[in-house]
Formats: structure tokens, C-alpha cells, sequence
């Protein structure tokens, strides 16, 4: 399997299309899903090619990693979430849609379920979300 440089995510990274940033470093980015799952539901990517899991480097996980870390712990104070699922799918079998490496952070409160997947959000309420986050990582 080879990258593509024509996935979605390849296009925020060039700004070929919109995406709500939340944070960025020199190695990776986080920007909101627009299909959220739960609120505060953003996507950490590295800004290096690679399909997934299995062709990363260990450079470029260590580097979502850290990110995916410090947004979860943003979202927990700033969203007062009660807890973070982080998921990650490989290939199409393995549930995987876009295919440039990317972690899930879902923001969880206890006793509400994740919604279904591939429900368009909300723009405004997305867009008031990724302010609280991004005051947090300030
Ligand atoms: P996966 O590849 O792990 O199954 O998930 C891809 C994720 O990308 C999904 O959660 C989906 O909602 C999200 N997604 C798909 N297209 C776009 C897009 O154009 N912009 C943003 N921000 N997220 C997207």
C-alpha cells in the first residue's frame, strides 16, 4: 500500500480545503472532525506522509502521540470531560476511511454514548468547541 497525496487530510495539511485548527506544532496538527461523534471530537495528524500505523515511523508517532496527549488533557480540563477515547483505524478492513495517519480524541461524559458515525455537526457549535480547546492549549 502507498501513500496518496490526493486523501482529504493531505489537503488540509496544503490548505486546499478548510478545516477547523486546533492546535499545531512543527510535526503535527489537530483540526476538528466534521462528522463529530461526540463534542470536542478532533483528529491529530502527522504533517509527513504516511498511510497509517503500519509505514509510520517511530518518528512520526512519537510525535502524534505528544499531541494526541496534550489535546486529550486540554479537553478534559476545558470540556470537563470525564474521560478520552482515542481510536485509530489501519487500512479499510480495519475500519480505516481516510488514509494519512490519524488519531481519534473522543471527549466522554459519563452515561452518554457516542453518536453514529458520518452525521454532519454542527459548524457554529464545532467552531465554540474548538475555542475552548484552543484557549486550553494556549
Ligand atoms: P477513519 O479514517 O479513522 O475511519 O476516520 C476518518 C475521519 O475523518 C472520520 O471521523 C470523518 O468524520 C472525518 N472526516 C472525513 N472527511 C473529513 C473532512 O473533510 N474534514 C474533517 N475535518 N474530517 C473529515
Amino acid at each position: 500500500m502507498t501513500y496518496d497525496d490526493k486523501n482529504i487530510f493531505a489537503k488540509i495539511l496544503r490548505a486546499e480545503i478548510p478545516a477547523t485548527r486546533v492546535y499545531e506544532d512543527n510535526d503535527t496538527l489537530c483540526f476538528m472532525d466534521i462528522f463529530p461523534r461526540a463534542d470536542g471530537h478532533c483528529l491529530v495528524i502527522p504533517k509527513t506522509p504516511c498511510r497509517n500505523l503500519l509505514d509510520a515511523s517511530p518518528v512520526q508517532l512519537a510525535g502524534v502521540m505528544a499531541t494526541t496527549q496534550k489535546v486529550a488533557n486540554a479537553a478534559m480540563a476545558a470540556l470537563e470531560a470525564d474521560g478520552i477515547t482515542v481510536q485509530q483505524f489501519n487500512e479499510g478492513p480495519g475500519g480505516q476511511e481516510v488514509f494519512h495517519l490519524h488519531f481519534h480524541i473522543l471527549p466522554r461524559w459519563t452515561g452518554v454514548s457516542l453518536r453514529p458515525p458520518g452525521q454532519p455537526g454542527d459548524m457554529a457549535r464545532i467552531g465554540e468547541v474548538a475555542d475552548k480547546l484552543r484557549a486550553a492549549l494556549i
